[in-house]
């Protein structure tokens, strides 16, 4: 019979030690981050294309590549199968083909975090864990604590004081034990890494938790399928931990392995992020494999403000070895960037999915981009969680005024 999930361990990337897939587990004993492993050998008798066919549009009707073994411990809000949508406008206005936005603003909670929250709440509730703690920049925060809800799992959710304020409220709406710090993730994440040693709670922060990674990189296999296994040209992501930008890359070379995908070739994958925050960028243009901690960091698209990632030598081995780059752009031009998006597309993108556009731009004129290349944007949450982002003037009328 074939099983539900094929997951077989996980490994480390570094040390190549293995670890079972049955228990908690952390970072490597060498501090790096792990990865799980699939039997992609039997799965390859037992899986097709078609097998998909009459699944719901949910990111679990991969859940043979997912590390959920048993069913009955899915905890899901109908997240994943998010649009791939046309820019035609800005396609035009920008001399390209073919430009898409995968819009991950239209997933439960608003960002693309319900994906690693989805399958990492659901694998903690089958391994019996029953308290959580995580720092966050805010979108995080709110996912796993909505979801860890739904699995009557606590969480304990640390997040800097200036993360966006509606995201503080949806910990709370959750029922979360909710912190702030006067600091950034960095200094939470610390604050978490202590009280998880004193209270045995599971941390789930970024790259800690290994199965985080295995719900975004759902992200890949739905672009795989959606583009009926063509994979475009280029791919850029708004880069904090990377861990999207690696669920990808993972995703795709999966697929690889099961020859579903039409190509060998891997998409130029791109990270961009914000100038005051870019270690990834950095390292990049000095031809680095790890990145230094980015002092005093800030920008206002939060989600991707994070000095120095677990999974930095991951992210660069994935914009190597694909041939990608990463790029860094100001705030001003972010939020410049997200007007002119949503007011030419309609679509209310967030700070975070602007600077891609900004990137586009950037690596167009630098011809880097090709004006035959396909281009898709992963536009990580919706616009709604930012609104400080958006200046409204209307005048004020009086009952029985006209314009
Ligand atoms: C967390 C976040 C990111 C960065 O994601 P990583 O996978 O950690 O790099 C980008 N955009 C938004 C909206 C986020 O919340
Ligand atoms: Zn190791």
């Amino acid at each position: 019979m074939p099983a539900y999930s094929y997951v077989s361990h996980l490994y480390c990337p570094k040390c190549s030690k293995t670890y079972s897939i049955n228990e908690p587990h952390n970072l490597c004993v060498c501090g790096s981050p792990l990865l799980t492993a699939y039997d992609l050998d039997s799965l390859n008798v037992q899986y097709q294309k078609s097998s998909l066919r009459d699944r719901a549009p949910t990111l679990w009707r991969y859940h043979e590549l997912l590390p959920v073994k048993k069913e009955e411990n899915i905890v899901s809000m109908g997240e994943g199968m998010t649009p791939i949508l046309p820019m035609k406008k800005l396609a035009e206005e920008l001399d390209i083909k073919q430009l898409t936005m995968k819009d991950e603003g239209l997933t439960p909670t608003g960002s693309f975090k319900s994906r690693g929250a989805a399958v990492g709440v659901s694998k903690a509730k089958e391994l019996g864990i029953k308290e959580i703690a995580m720092p966050t920049n805010g979108n995080a925060g709110a996912a796993w604590s909505l979801y860890a809800a739904r699995a009557s799992i606590t969480s304990h959710i640390v997040m800097p004081v200036d993360a966006p304020i509606v995201t503080r409220k949806e910990c709370a709406a959750a029922g979360a034990d909710l912190h702030l710090v006067n600091g950034l993730i960095s200094d939470a994440g610390k604050i978490v890494a202590r009280s998880v040693e004193k209270y045995g709670w599971f941390d789930v922060s970024t790259l800690k938790e290994p199965y985080r990674i295995e719900g975004k990189k759902t992200m890949g296999f739905e672009i795989a399928e959606q583009l009926q296994w063509k994979l475009p040209d280029v791919i850029l992501y708004p880069t904090g931990g990377g861990v999207g930008l690696i669920g990808i890359y993972k995703a795709f070379k999966e697929l690889m392995e099961l020859g579903w995908i039409l190509s060998s070739k891997m998409p130029r994958l791109v990270a961009v992020q914000a100038e005051e925050c870019a270690p990834i960028v950095e390292a990049y243009k000095q031809g680095k494999t790890s990145s230094e901690f980015w002092p005093e960091s800030r920008t206002a698209a939060f989600g991707i403000n994070v000095p120095k990632a677990l999974g930095d030598f991951l992210v660069l081995e994935a914009i190597y070895e694909t041939g990608g780059c990463a790029v860094a752009i100001d705030d001003a031009r972010i939020l410049k960037e997200q007007r002119h998006v949503t007011r030419t597309e309609g679509t209310f993108i967030c700070p975070e999915g602007a600077a891609l556009f900004s990137a586009v731009r950037e690596l167009r004129e630098d011809r880097w981009i090709k004006p035959n290349d396909s281009v898709l944007c992963l536009n990580t949450g919706m616009g709604i969680k930012y609104p400080e982002t958006i200046e409204a003037n209307a005048s004020v009328l009086k009952p029985g005024d006209t314009l």
